[in-house]
C-alpha cells in the first residue's frame, strides 16, 4: 500500500473555498433538506489533503459527490462537508491502457471519455447521475454492471490527509454496499428506531480509482449509450427532484414491485409522492422537507413489510439532526 503524507503540502496556502451554512437543498438531487455547517470544495487533490490535515481528528466529515443518493435532515449536517464533483475532475489513459479518473468526474463523462478511447464496459455510468467518487461508496450500477466490477485499484484520503492506494481485496464489496474489511471505515447503522441507513461518520474518501476496460469499438459504446439513456428517459420520473431507487431490491424480487402491489403509488407526505411511473422512486413534488421524504420512506418500508413480510433496505443515504420541531 502506497501512502504519501499530507506534509509534503503543509508549506501550501489553502486554495480552495469554504463556505459556512450552507443549504444543501442546493447540492442534492431531492432539492430538499437543511443545511451544512460547513461546505469545502477543494481547489484539487494535493489542496484537499492540506485542508484534512488542518482539521481536529474528531470533526465530522462527509464527502458528497452530487447528492443524488442523498438527504440532509432539515436540522442540518453539524460538519464539514467535502464537495468534490467540480474539484476533483482529472482523468486520462495510463501507459498500460486502464482509465484514471478522480472522484469528482461524473458517470456521463466518464462513459463518453471511455468510449473516446475505445475501451468497452464502461457505458452504464452514462445514466447514473453521480459522481465516481459517489458510485465507488455506493458500487452503484445498472443493467448488470457494477462500478467495482471494473476497478484495478482506487485512491483514498484518510480523515488526517493521507493518501492511500488500496486495492478491490482490501473492501467487501456487495449490491449497493462497499466496506473496508476488518475496520469499518465507512460506518453504516441500521437505526432501530427508523431502519434507515444512517451514514455515521466517515474516516476515508475515495478521490480516484484505475479502471480497466476491455478494447474495442467506440462506436458501439456510444450507440449503447443512447439506448440506455433513452430507456431512462421512458420509466424514470425524471422531470421531478428525486433520489433514483430508494430501497434496494430485495434477493429475487424488485422493490418498485412489491411497493405497487401494496397499493402505495401516489402516496404522499408533506411535499414527497411515491411515484406514479416508477413506484420505487419518491419526488418532491415542490416543496418536500427531507422529514416528508424520511417520513415517506418509513411509511413504505412499514407497509411493505406489514403486506408482505419483506423488510426493505433503503439504498439512499440519510445524514444530519432533525429539526427541532420534529415529531
Ligand atoms: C435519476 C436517478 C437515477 C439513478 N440511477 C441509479 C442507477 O441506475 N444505479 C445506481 O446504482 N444508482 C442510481 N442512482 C443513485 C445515485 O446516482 C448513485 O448512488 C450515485 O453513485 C451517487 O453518486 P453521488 O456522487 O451523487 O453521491 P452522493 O449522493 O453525493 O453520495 C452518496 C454516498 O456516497 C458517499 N460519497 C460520495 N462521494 C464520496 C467519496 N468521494 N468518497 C467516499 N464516499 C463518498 C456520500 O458520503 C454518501 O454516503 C440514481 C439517482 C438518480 C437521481
Amino acid at each position: 500500500m502506497n501512502m504519501i503524507e499530507p506534509t509534503q503540502f503543509i508549506s501550501e496556502e489553502l486554495r480552495g473555498t469554504l463556505r459556512r451554512n450552507v443549504a444543501m437543498n442546493r447540492h442534492t438531487s431531492w432539492r430538499a433538506g437543511g443545511y451544512a455547517e460547513k461546505v469545502y470544495q477543494p481547489a484539487d487533490l494535493a489542496d484537499l489533503m492540506v485542508f484534512l490535515h488542518t482539521l481536529p481528528a474528531d470533526e465530522l466529515v462527509i464527502a458528497v459527490g452530487l447528492g443524488s443518493n442523498l438527504l440532509v435532515r432539515d436540522g442540518g449536517f453539524h460538519g464539514t462537508v467535502l464537495l468534490l464533483h467540480a474539484a476533483l475532475t482529472e482523468m486520462h489513459i495510463e501507459a498500460d491502457g486502464s482509465l484514471y479518473a478522480q472522484a469528482g468526474i461524473s458517470g456521463a463523462k466518464l462513459a463518453r471519455f471511455a468510449a473516446k478511447h475505445n475501451l468497452i464496459g464502461a457505458e452504464f455510468f452514462a445514466g447514473i447521475p453521480g459522481t465516481l467518487g459517489g458510485m465507488l461508496a455506493m458500487n452503484a450500477g445498472c443493467y448488470g454492471s457494477e462500478t467495482w466490477g471494473l476497478v484495478k485499484n482506487v485512491q483514498t484520503l484518510m480523515h488526517n490527509g493521507k493518501l492511500l492506494e488500496r486495492e478491490p481485496n482490501d473492501y467487501e464489496i456487495g449490491y449497493r454496499h462497499v466496506a473496508l474489511k476488518k475496520q469499518s471505515k465507512f460506518l453504516e447503522n441500521n437505526d432501530a428506531c427508523n431502519s434507515i441507513s444512517l451514514l455515521i461518520h466517515q474516516e476515508e474518501f475515495f478521490v480516484g480509482a484505475r479502471l480497466h476496460m476491455p478494447s474495442g469499438d467506440g462506436d458501439f459504446a456510444r450507440r449503447e449509450i443512447k439506448s440506455l439513456l433513452s430507456k431512462r428517459i421512458t420509466s424514470q420520473p425524471l422531470n421531478l427532484p428525486n433520489a433514483g431507487s430508494v430501497f434496494r431490491n430485495p434477493p429475487n424480487g424488485y422493490a418498485a414491485r412489491l411497493i405497487e402491489q401494496c397499493g402505495l403509488k401516489n402516496l404522499q407526505i408533506g411535499g414527497a409522492r411515491v411515484s406514479e411511473q416508477h413506484a420505487n422512486f419518491i419526488v418532491n413534488v415542490g416543496s418536500a422537507t427531507a422529514a416528508d421524504i424520511e417520513n415517506l420512506i418509513n411509511e413504505v418500508q412499514t407497509s411493505v413489510q406489514h403486506k408482505t413480510g419483506i423488510y426493505l433496505h433503503p439504498e439512499v443515504r440519510i445524514i444530519g439532526e432533525y429539526a427541532s420541531n420534529h415529531e
